[in-house]
């Protein structure tokens, strides 16, 4: 596909509008918006022809509002579209680019009380988008006039000659003053559509949206259905054996959104979108393409320069726009002969859309379920399975060998002193120190003293008064209240009162003493 660089910006629209469109999250005009609204501004008559997804309703609903006079409160658009589910969307799309403008559109359709849209009218609308049937019912009613209309939209033209609207259609284009814009957005063009569209149109200008011949790579390709997305990737997430790992939103809003969610869950992700200055994007791709973060998520546009091989997953949080999007995004896995899992997260109601992607992309997606909490487990046991055998074969614990023989020496028995050790680091200290409603247990310290245990000592050129300084400083505290400290080839054992051992902990764990990063545990009995 090719990508037009041109932004909102360059195309002559007013402040609030541009605001609007920038709150709305749309960082560039999709192909069909670039190339439709500088001419439907400039007054043409459009028929715009591009496929689902691709945008057509702010294609027609940018200009129109523009042209809307805010002061004015007569009806001066009519959009005309097939079902009452597209009417909503539609007029909420309106609103939300009218927001700033304080523009009214109101949706208009079969099954709703006509009263209550006849009250919402008085009110003073300036857009109306509904329904065929509808429509004539109040246009023969007279609650709704057509005489100030200056712009037509017929929207999803060949669905609405699918389902049999094209009389009524006519109808109504004969109520609407002759002196008007009109504008056609369609993903077909059947002859009955030309047809209509060169009877009712002037000199209309088409743009037509081609799509490019695109090849699916050969990778793993599977949807998932749920209405609770966020759940539902975070469950992936947490069982899926995951390299480097792309994820897709819609929005700059949904990047910014899902990073921070990832991140509270304790994911290590980073965003990537078009308001990132170049520094900062350079500062995120670094960390990506070097492991720091695990996870990165972007926007389709900021995707689009990044070039990483070795990308395992690629999953579309949010189900994109077309199916060329769909392609590009999962061709970024797969790469070099390499194997690569594209992953679709769908909510019930886009299971149509994902279809489309399906026939246009000639692919197969795969739907598989979400896994289970017991899957979630047996994973997690893998993974600590893994990290246990790593850590062995690493063979760096001598620091705790002393602390498994003290314990062996009292009689455990081996395996138990492990699983012991397991949920330890596992669970922490801090729960079963509140179970036991005594925080720190026997640390085998003097009266009112907890005796700590830290992973530094001679070996590192420790020396008493570089303990009683760090923690007197770094937790404040009198280093004379500091009792003994003993100091040993690789450890040091150092007793603080009681009082503020939570705090000396908390503060020098991972703190660093003559340079050395410190780890500091409650110590056991001797
Ligand atoms: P169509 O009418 O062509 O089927 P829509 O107008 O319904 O497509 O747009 C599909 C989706 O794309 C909507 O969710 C819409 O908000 C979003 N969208 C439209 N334009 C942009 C854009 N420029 N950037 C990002 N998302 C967009
Ligand atoms: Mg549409």
């Amino acid at each position: 596909m090719k990508h037009e660089m041109k932004k909102f910006g360059d195309i002559d629209l007013s402040r609030k509008i541009l605001q609007a469109v920038t709150e709305m999250g749309f960082e560039e005009p999709s192909p069909i918006q670039a190339q439709t609204i500088p001419l439907a501004l400039e007054g043409h008559d459009v028929i715009g022809q591009a496929q689902t997804g691709t945008g057509k309703t702010a294609a027609f609903g940018i200009p129109t509002v523009e042209k809307t006079a805010e002061k004015s409160r007569h009806i001066q658009a009519l959009v005309l579209t097939p079902t009452r589910e597209l009417a909503i969307q539609t007029a909420e799309e309106l609103n939300k680019i009218g927001k700033f403008k304080r523009v009214r559109t109101l949706p208009v359709y079969g099954g709703q009380s006509i009263e209550r849209q006849i009250k919402a009218l008085n009110r003073g609308v300036q857009i109306i988008v509904g329904t065929p049937g509808r429509l004539l019912d109040h246009l023969h009613r007279g609650t709704i006039k057509l005489e100030h209309v200056q712009t037509l939209v017929l929207d999803e033209a060949d669905e609405m000659l699918d389902m049999g609207f094209i009389d009524d259609i006519e109808n109504i284009l004969e109520m609407i003053p002759a002196e008007r814009q009109t504008l056609l957005f369609s993903a077909t063009m059947p002859a009955p559509i030309e047809k209509l569209s060169l009877r009712y149109m002037n000199h209309p200008q088409r743009v037509t949206i081609t799509r490019e011949n695109l090849t699916v790579p050969l990778i793993d390709q599977v949807y998932y259905e749920t209405r609770q997305k966020f759940e539902g990737l975070c469950r992936v997430l947490d069982v899926e054996e995951t390299g480097k790992l792309i994820i897709f939103c819609r929005t700059k809003r949904a990047v910014d959104d899902l990073s921070a969610s990832l991140d509270a869950r304790g994911y290590s992700a980073g965003g990537l979108h078009g308001d990132l200055s170049q520094i900062q994007r350079d500062r995120v791709m670094k960390k990506f393409r070097e492991g720091r973060i695990d996870v990165l998520i972007a926007t389709d546009v900021a995707a689009r320069g990044i070039d990483i091989d070795d990308i395992t997953h690629v999953i579309n949080y949010d189900i994109p726009q077309d199916h060329e999007s769909y392609v590009h995004r999962i061709g970024r896995t797969g790469r070099a002969g390499r194997t690569g899992v594209a992953m679709t997260f769908i909510e019930p109601k886009e299971y149509r859309q994902l279809r489309l992607i399906m026939k246009l992309a000639h692919t197969k997606i795969q739907r598989r379920e979400l896994p289970t909490a017991s899957d979630i487990l047996e994973r997690q046991k893998e993974l600590v399975q893994e990290r246990l055998v790593k850590t062995l074969q690493q063979n760096r614990y001598d620091d705790y060998h002393t602390i498994i023989s003290d314990v062996a020496a009292e009689g455990f028995d081996l395996v138990d002193i492990a699983a012991a050790a397991l949920k330890l680091s596992l669970e922490g200290f801090q729960e079963d120190a509140k179970s036991d409603g005594d925080s720190f247990g026997d640390t085998g310290g003097a009266p009112g003293m907890v005796r700590l245990f830290l992973n530094i000592g001679r070996n590192q050129k420790i020396r008493p008064s570089d303990i009683v300084r760090a923690i007197a400083s770094e937790a404040d505290i009198p280093g004379d209240t500091i009792g003994v400290i003993n100091i040993y080839d690789r450890f040091t054992f150092v007793e603080v009162p009681e009082d503020v051992a939570e705090r000396v902990m908390n503060i020098m764990h991972r703190n660093t003493v003559k340079g050395y990063k410190v780890n500091v545990e409650p110590a056991r009995k001797r």
